[in-house]
């Protein structure tokens, strides 16, 4: 995990398919990959967009993101020069009183493939990361849409869809960062999107969704090529640039990214007064095979019958591993119930998800 601060010029954030050029030394054939552009709207304040883009070349990256920029902001103007500067005007993160960050979804023009679940697993996994603070909140259903396409931020964090014309390359996402602290992410749903070449087989939404929201939550790309060279960990991580095929969980680099900017030593500053917090709605998604997950304080035979797939659950507890498996008898289960905001190993049969309101 790194910051990258390009030197001069535009900060290029491109995801380049497979058969694309390949990440390497600075050189001719370097990619350049960190597509970030600060474009002024005629009405309204400047803001700043981060692009996944897939293209046969760097420069058509560049060519596809600043074509996309003009169209979605009609008579804005695209910033020249001095983007470190403006940049470091953008470079805020999350405030305790803003975490959990909420985010709505528009489901308005979306691939049949994908639902809410896809934005809620990605929200799901950036907050269940133990040794961070850091926590989305899924907000809902949404008819606001992102708010590139409007003159301003309309004050919701908002994921949504519109078409994206591709050539020579296609954007996949932009996010788009408001001075305001709000985040915004378009996807493009033009169908050659979800096929471009050199993307083997059918583009996965989950990954790029995950990607994005790492963007949302405050990250950069791992590893900055051509300004690299990149260790193991950075070309394993989820915030690589490189779309690689499907990728729907974080990897070591991306949770020790989140850490940095987020880590546990800063908690939540108590509400003031004695009037506890509203309970918060907790949105959990289980994926076939071993999930990794803070679950909202709970028994577990009431978690269980919420969440259909789960078959068992383990927990390291006082010097041992103690566990929770569906259909055992009661004398052989060790675990009873969750603890908020301890991580749990969950096992599932299939995907399913529920949604817990839990008082934090
Ligand atoms: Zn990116």
């Amino acid at each position: 995990m790194r910051t990258l601060l390009g030197a001069s010029g535009l900060l290029l954030a491109v995801l380049v398919a497979p058969g694309g050029p390949a990440p390497g030394p600075a050189g001719a054939s370097a990619v350049r990959h960190t597509l970030s552009i600060e474009v002024h709207r005629s009405a309204g304040p400047p803001v700043l967009l981060q692009f996944l883009v897939a293209a046969p070349t760097p420069e058509d990256a560049l060519t596809v993101a600043r074509r996309t920029a003009a169209e979605l902001v009609p008579g804005g103007y695209i910033a020249e020069g001095g983007v470190t500067a403006q940049w470091a005007a953008w470079g805020w993160k999350w405030a305790n009183d803003e975490i959990p960050v909420p985010v709505a979804y528009n489901p308005t023009g979306a691939p049949s493939s994908v639902g809410p679940q896809a934005v809620i697993a990605g929200l799901q996994a950036w907050s269940s990361v133990p040794d961070s603070r850091f926590a989305f909140r899924y907000g809902g259903i949404t008819d606001n849409v992102a708010s590139i396409l409007d003159s301003g931020p309309d004050g919701e964090n908002v994921v949504s869809w519109a078409p994206m014309e591709c050539n020579p390359g296609c954007v996949l996402g932009v996010t788009s960062k408001e001075a305001s602290h709000e985040v915004d992410m378009l996807l493009n749903n033009n169908p050659a999107a979800a096929t471009q070449a050199g993307i083997n087989g059918t583009l996965d939404w989950r990954t790029v969704i995950l990607h994005e929201l790492g963007h949302v939550a405050g990250l950069e790309h791992s590893c900055p090529v051509p300004f690299g060279p990149c260790t193991e960990p950075e070309l394993a991580a989820v915030m690589h640039y490189q779309y690689r095929g499907i990728q729907r969980r974080l990897e070591p680099d991306d949770i020790a990214g989140i850490v940095a900017l987020y880590p546990l030593a800063e908690p939540p500053a108590p509400p003031p007064g004695p009037s506890p917090a509203p309970p918060a709605d907790v949105a959990v998604v289980l994926e076939p095979g071993w999930n990794f997950l803070v679950l909202p304080a709970a028994g577990l035979e009431a978690i269980a019958s919420t969440l259909s797939c789960l078959s068992a659950a383990y927990a390291f507890e006082v010097g041992e591993w103690r566990s929770w498996i569906r259909g055992a008898s009661p004398a052989l289960q060790s675990l009873s119930a969750i603890q908020g905001g301890s991580a749990y190993w969950l096992f599932a049969s299939a995907t399913c998800a529920a949604s817990f309101t839990s008082a934090p």
